[in-house]
């Protein structure tokens, strides 16, 4: 039993008055039974990996689609159903997963061509070897017998922002001197990326493109429904709950995961209040919990000198009725950056990381033209008043003012 999983169990057998029967079902690292709505992607994916079990190699594949769409499951479920007849069969074949979003294992091309060795049985120091040798190693490990690989690179984009294309374009050649035979499939929430990428590399990596569009919001309550069965105890979701969820969720980009932790959610402040039963008003709760908490989590990972730019943006607020000006909050980050001993940025860089906060949502920068008097941007918070007093802290603690 996984970690989390644990945790939900132990959890819930405390308080035997839960509405959850079985809280694993809604943690991210469960495996549903079916996958519901994927019958097209699962299908090309099979389509294309199946002459593996024949010894042929399978066509490097890309998968793309926004975040919650059901790309790691889909695939990875695929490769699994794969893996078992070629398992029964005695057919030579190995998948590797590797998500490129978890940090370290992936941060530089040494640390993921030793991670992918290590998949092969061949234990690589975390550092101290030239890359090189980390390279050969893996070759080594890779000829070892003729087989097929199929090597899943998860989050692809990441690796790419991390490292650059060098280990993509390395992986993509491999077979021009090998036995073994290696192809990759590619996951991207992001589609923009593969115009960042080398031709060569793009046009290999992209041998057959499969899409994930977004759930409707029909797809997405069928997907809830199906874990409701099994996570709820009987009785305790009242009637829209699911509606109200996959409604939030479609509203968004047609994201599952952010359904599922809509639902867990409402049911931990079920629970929370002791009610044994989940109403709407907790779907709506649960909204302004994802978000409030999705706001400190940025807030909280900001780099100083951005945070020393939101916090001038919140001193302001209060006084001036959200009408904000660029030059009003230069002013007081440069006194906040003479107080706390930090070097001043230029105020294009500072309008700069204001229209940064503009893009994520936490600040709203309208341009207002003043005629010819050129134009100005008029700047307001957009965090909601119950939260503004929790980031103050922090800012406050981080920046040490
Ligand atoms: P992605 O990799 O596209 O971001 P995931 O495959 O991780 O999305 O799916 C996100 C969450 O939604 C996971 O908990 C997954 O189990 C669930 N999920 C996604 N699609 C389906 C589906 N078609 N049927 C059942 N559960 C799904
Ligand atoms: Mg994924």
């Amino acid at each position: 039993m996984e970690e989390g999983g644990l945790e939900g169990f132990f959890e819930v057998f405390l308080r035997k008055d839960s509405v959850f029967f079985d809280k694993r079902v809604l943690q991210s690292s469960y495996i549903p039974e079916t996958i519901l709505h994927r019958e097209e992607q699962t299908k090309q994916i099979a389509n294309i990996l199946a002459p593996a079990l024949r010894g042929d190699k399978p066509s490097n594949i890309f998968v793309y689609g926004k975040t919650g769409t059901g790309k790691t499951l889909t695939t990875n479920h695929t490769t699994q159903k794969l893996m078992e007849i070629a398992e029964r069969e005695n057919i030579p074949l190995k998948v590797l997963y590797i998500n490129c979003k978890l940090k370290r294992s992936t941060d530089t091309e040494y640390r993921l061509i030793a991670q992918l060795a290590r998949e092969l049985g061949k234990s690589i120091p975390p550092t101290g070897l030239p890359t090189e040798e980390v390279y050969k190693a893996f070759f080594r490990a890779l000829n070892k017998q003729k087989q097929n690989h199929i090597i899943i690179l998860d989050e692809i984009d990441q690796l790419i922002n991390k490292t650059g294309d060098n280990a993509l374009y390395n992986l993509t050649r491999l077979n021009e001197n090998s036995n073994s035979q290696v192809s990759l499939i590619g996951i991207s929430n992001n589609i923009m990326f593969v115009d960042n990428l080398d031709p060569r590399v793009r046009s290999s990596l992209s041998e057959e493109e499969i899409i994930f569009p977004p759930y409707n919001a029909l797809q997405i309550q069928a997907i809830l429904r199906q874990r409701a069965e099994l996570t709820f105890n009987k009785g305790v979701l009242e009637q829209g709950v699911v509606e109200k969820c996959a409604a939030y969720a479609a509203r968004d980009h047609g994201d599952a995961r952010r359904a599922l932790e809509l639902l867990r959610v409402a049911g931990e402040i079920a629970d929370r209040k002791d009610t044994k039963k989940i109403t709407t008003d907790f779907v709506d709760e649960a909204e302004h919990k994802i978000d409030r908490d999705r706001i400190i989590d940025i807030v909280t990972t900001q780099p100083k000198q951005y945070q020393l730019v939101l916090y001038s943006i919140i001193t302001l607020q209060p006084t001036r009725n959200n009408n904000i000006f660029t030059g009003e909050i230069y002013e007081v980050y440069k006194s906040l950056c003479n107080k706390t001993n930090t070097s001043i940025l230029t105020q294009r860089r500072v309008s700069d990381i204001i229209s940064e906060f503009d893009m994520i949502g936490i600040v709203n920068a309208k341009v207002i033209s003043k005629g010819r008097y050129g134009r100005t941007r008029d700047i307001s918070l957009e965090v909601p008043e119950t939260t503004l007093h929790r980031i103050k802290n922090i800012l406050e603690d981080s920046i040490r003012v």
